[in-house]
């Protein structure tokens, strides 16, 4: 994945330089810079994927992050639960211990006991006898016996039974033990997994953070080769003293009906006889409207009479205006070609309704662009 990745760069990067290299010998700068942008265009969309990619997967590494120290949290809990199960049952084998000792003693109490009575029954029963006043006597003392011995017997038997509950407790807790350390290590085996995940996602990461560097590095590349080049079409356009030369486009594509000519009129709005220092074409508002020729823009922007308008040197003294727009698709300085769209029209400005006046200068004089410099 991660060499795909960088192959592709790296085929980017050369068709990217290869082209621009060979688009150098037979291509005039204008459209080197058509294809520098061309190329920069792509280049900043292919960073802005990589850019979004690189993000998704710091998330991502993040989200990881997270889950493993909560997995650490979890071990560190089931280590503690681990511990204090540990303690208990150290406990409950000392009580048992105990408790053995306690059923040993009681135990030999109770053979003893009961050597005495039966073992050596006639001896203890003659001990007795003899010790004894009389017959009541005698059956007192064997009954006192006699209960001496059910009273260990009592007891040995409540030990024992007091053994079996704690021994029974011993058990369960083995068995909690043995559950929490199989809780432990598949825990632990989960935050390796995690772990190992985000180093991968990590690596991932770096290979995506460095192939964007190598793309911000060619965006900055294509911008100075962009700039090189507007710089060396501004340079011949400004000292150009000549008309960059062959007949106007019609600046409204599809729509041909003239609504005012160039030439002295009323004017609309003002009422008074003055110079129409244009053509107006009747465009609809959202026409496109195209340089009627190569050359620099350098107006673009707003005018209260003009409204949005576009001008553009072409070299020789030669300027054309369009005016009234909805919109421009170009700025001051930017070089244009021949039939580019600079402008939607519109009617903004002094204008009765939508349509585009239409201008050209020659020395700053106006004239009409109808007289030759145009084809109707
Ligand atoms: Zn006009």
């Amino acid at each position: 994945m991660r060499k795909i990745i960088s192959w592709t760069l790296v085929a980017v990067l050369i068709f990217s330089f290869g082209t621009l290299g060979l688009s150098y010998a037979d291509n005039t700068a204008q459209n080197q810079l058509s294809d520098v942008n061309g190329q920069l265009s792509d280049v900043k969309s292919q960073l802005k994927e990589g850019k979004k990619l690189e993000n998704s997967l710091n998330k991502e590494i993040q989200s990881l992050e997270n889950k493993i120290k909560s997995s650490q949290a979890e071990i560190d809990a089931l280590g503690g639960n681990i511990a204090a199960t540990q303690q208990k049952i150290t406990e409950a084998l000392a009580e048992l211990d105990e408790l053995e000792k306690d059923m040993e003693v009681q135990n030999t109490n109770l053979n003893s006991r009961l050597r005495t009575m039966y073992k050596n029954g006639s001896a203890g029963f003659m001990d007795v006898l003899l010790g004894s006043n009389s017959i009541t006597d005698l059956m007192t003392n064997l009954d006192r016996v006699q209960r001496i011995y059910d009273s260990d017997k009592q007891l040995m038997e409540q030990l024992q039974e007091e053994h079996n509950l704690i021994d029974a407790q011993k058990k369960n807790l083995l068995t909690l033990q043995a559950q929490l350390v199989a809780a432990k290590e598949e825990e632990a085996q989960k935050k390796e997994a995690l772990t190992e995940d985000q180093s991968e996602v990590t690596d991932k990461k770096a290979q995506v953070a460095s192939d964007n560097k190598a793309l911000e590095e060619m965006e900055q590349a294509f911008l100075a080769e962009a700039n090189r080049l507007k710089a060396e079409i501004l340079a011949s356009q400004s000292t150009g003293t000549t008309y960059q030369g062959g007949s106007m486009a019609w600046p409204a594509p599809g729509v041909t009906r003239i609504t005012s000519p160039f030439g002295y009129r009323i004017h609309p709005i003002l009422k008074v006889k003055k110079l129409h220092t244009g053509v107006d074409i009747g465009a609809p508002s959202g026409t496109t409207i195209v340089a009627a020729n190569g050359g620099t823009v350098i107006k673009a922007g707003w005018n209260n009479s003009y409204g949005n308008m576009v001008m553009i040197d072409h070299g020789g003294g030669i300027v054309t205006l369009y005016a009234h727009n909805s919109s421009l698709k170009v700025s001051t300085g930017t070089v244009v070609t021949r039939g580019q769209a600079v402008a939607i029209s519109g009617s903004t400005g002094q204008s009765t309704g939508p349509h585009l006046h239409f201008e050209v200068r020659v020395n700053g004089n106006y004239v009409d662009p109808m007289s030759g410099w145009i084809a109707n």
